[in-house]
């Protein structure tokens, strides 16, 4: 399934159980992000003839660097840019990058912002253009964010903090399809809260349609993203545990 956002060419192939591997292109290249599987990948590029100028890594998950060795295999010259911390956990990568790192792709500026907590060396990409775009991979979700493997509470939270001081109008690509069960869980926390509602109405029927429903906005994150909304490290922390057990 595909979803298409016209003005930033930027594509949604869902893989997997919940996965999305964006894939952001102009007229003759293109850069993928996370991908989880080639197959789709390639087939895609192909069917609209688009080269592959660089891959984007977020994090070292296997979900989300499963299908780089087989994409390199088919266009040997491309960019797999990843932390330079992870040399080790992916070491396929031939552009390592470092916090505030700045990258031209596609004709325009890339900033590399380091946002730990689901891995110890978690990075997102933040894309300057008319509307901004962040890749956030397996940081941020729509209603949620995610779980804490490697790093600690304080540093997902001052993740988040630096999520928050980007861009009001920045959307939010991220890796999973988890907005609606996101929301449910978010509704059990505060049942009375008139913005998860509607947005869960909205969800729902994108879902129905098969839209994904992702991206979503920085600016409507910061009401319906509990985590987002939290003001304090022990309100994060609060809400991180109960999802973890939340069924
Ligand atoms: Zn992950």
């Amino acid at each position: 399934m595909m979803g298409f956002n016209k003005d930033q060419k930027i594509i949604g192939i869902r893989v997997l159980k919940d996965n999305v591997i964006w894939v952001w292109k102009n007229d003759n290249s293109a850069v993928v992000v996370d991908p989880a599987l080639s197959q789709p990948v390639i087939e895609y590029l192909k069917a609209n003839n688009l080269d592959l100028e660089a891959i984007l890594q977020t994090h070292h998950h296997s979900d989300h660097i499963g299908g780089t060795r087989e994409l390199i295999k088919e266009w040997p010259n491309v960019k797999v840019i990843a932390s330079v911390k992870e040399k080790n956990r992916i070491p396929f990568q031939n552009l390592s990058v470092s916090d505030g790192d700045k990258l031209r792709l596609l004709n325009k500026e890339v900033q590399v912002i380091e946002v730990i907590g689901h891995t110890i060396s978690h990075i997102a990409f933040h894309l300057n253009s008319e509307v901004p775009v962040l890749f956030i991979g397996d940081t941020l979700f729509s209603a949620g964010c995610g779980r804490v493997f490697e790093g600690t509470y304080n540093q997902m939270y001052n993740s988040l903090k630096k999520i928050k001081s980007l861009p009001k109008n920045t959307l939010i690509y991220c890796a999973h399809e988890y907005t609606k069960s996101n929301l449910l869980w978010a509704l059990d926390i505060e049942p009375e809260n008139k913005n998860l509602k509607k947005k869960l109405i909205e969800v729902e029927k994108k879902i129905s349609l098969e839209e994904l429903t992702i991206p979503s906005l920085l600016k409507e994150e910061m009401k319906i993203n509990l985590f987002l909304r939290a003001d304090n490290l022990k309100r994060f922390s609060f809400l991180r545990a109960n999802k973890d057990s939340w069924v």
